[in-house]
């Protein structure tokens, strides 16, 4: 049986990757940060869904939370072969003119310090050449990397800019060594972080506009992740698959 690492899969696309992995049999670490009941619900899930989960807390902005994390979910399971990093902010809606310093350093902190110290610990054990079996790492990114979200959240674009930069470089320093590693850039999804951006119908409302004619469900994100962890992707790495429903 295979274990993954998910970062932030207490809720959203974190979730429904978790029970997606755990229907094919696949041993899952809930990270989460704050809401305890949301992890402990989503290993629940898992393990209904007919595999095994352990919850680990830990911001991902810190270094030592991240050590842990992967510990724990290796202690459980023997091993890991999967990461999935994928926790990450956004914030209300403002120009950025407007935008203190404290919002832009806590966006970087999460969602770029963040997802850069995930890979570094995944790039620390699982390379074979690292004493590690392989395997593949999965960054989610986003579509505002492309369209700079102006007037919105050009913070977070930005952010996700870094993520895309990540994905590329890392696959090359570590194909060799079994690890493949891509990303996957989401449209606009339906979770809870579009409340967070002050606009809970936010899904909803623009959707219609979308190529496709609506937005996504964080089901249709998690399909594309399990597919990049699996075998099918073999030869797939330092890809960025657009997910957004042709936004
Ligand atoms: P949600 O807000 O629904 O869930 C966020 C998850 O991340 C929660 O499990 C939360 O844990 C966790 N989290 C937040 N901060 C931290 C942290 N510092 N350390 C560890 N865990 C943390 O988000 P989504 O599911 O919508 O988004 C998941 C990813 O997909 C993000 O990276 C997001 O940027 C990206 N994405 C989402 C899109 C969308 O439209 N939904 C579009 C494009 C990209 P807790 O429950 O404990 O708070």
């Amino acid at each position: 049986m295979k274990s993954v690492l998910i970062t932030g899969a207490s809720r959203g696309i974190g979730r429904a990757t978790a029970l997606l992995a755990g229907g094919k049999g696949w041993s899952v670490g809930v990270n989460y940060t704050a809401n305890l009941a949301a992890a402990e619900a989503t290993a629940a899930a898992v393990r209904a869904a007919g595999g095994q989960a352990v919850v680990v807390k830990g911001d991902v902005s810190v270094e030592a939370d991240v050590v842990a994390m992967f510990d724990a979910t290796a202690a459980a399971f023997g091993g890991i072969d999967a990461v999935v990093i994928n926790a990450g902010i956004i914030a209300p809606s403002l120009p950025l003119a407007e935008m203190s310093a404290e919002r832009l350093r806590r966006m970087f902190d999460t969602n770029i310090l963040g997802a850069y110290f995930v890979a570094r610990e995944a790039a620390r054990r699982m390379p074979l050449d690292k004493g590690g079996r392989g395997g593949s790492v999965v960054l989610l990114s986003s579509i505002a990397a492309k369209l700079g979200s102006p007037f919105d959240f050009v913070d977070y674009a930005g952010s996700k800019g870094a993520v895309d930069s990540l994905t590329v470089g890392l696959a090359k320093e570590l194909g060799k060594q079994g690890v493949r590693v891509n990303a996957i850039r989401p449209g606009l999804i339906d979770t809870e972080i579009q409340a967070v951006s002050g606009d809970p119908e936010r899904a909803t409302r623009l959707g219609p506009s979308t190529p496709i004619g609506r937005a996504g469900q964080p089901e249709e994100i998690a399909e594309a992740i399990m597919f990049l962890l699996s075998d099918a992707a073999s030869y797939i790495t330092g890809a960025i698959l657009d997910v957004s429903g042709g936004r």
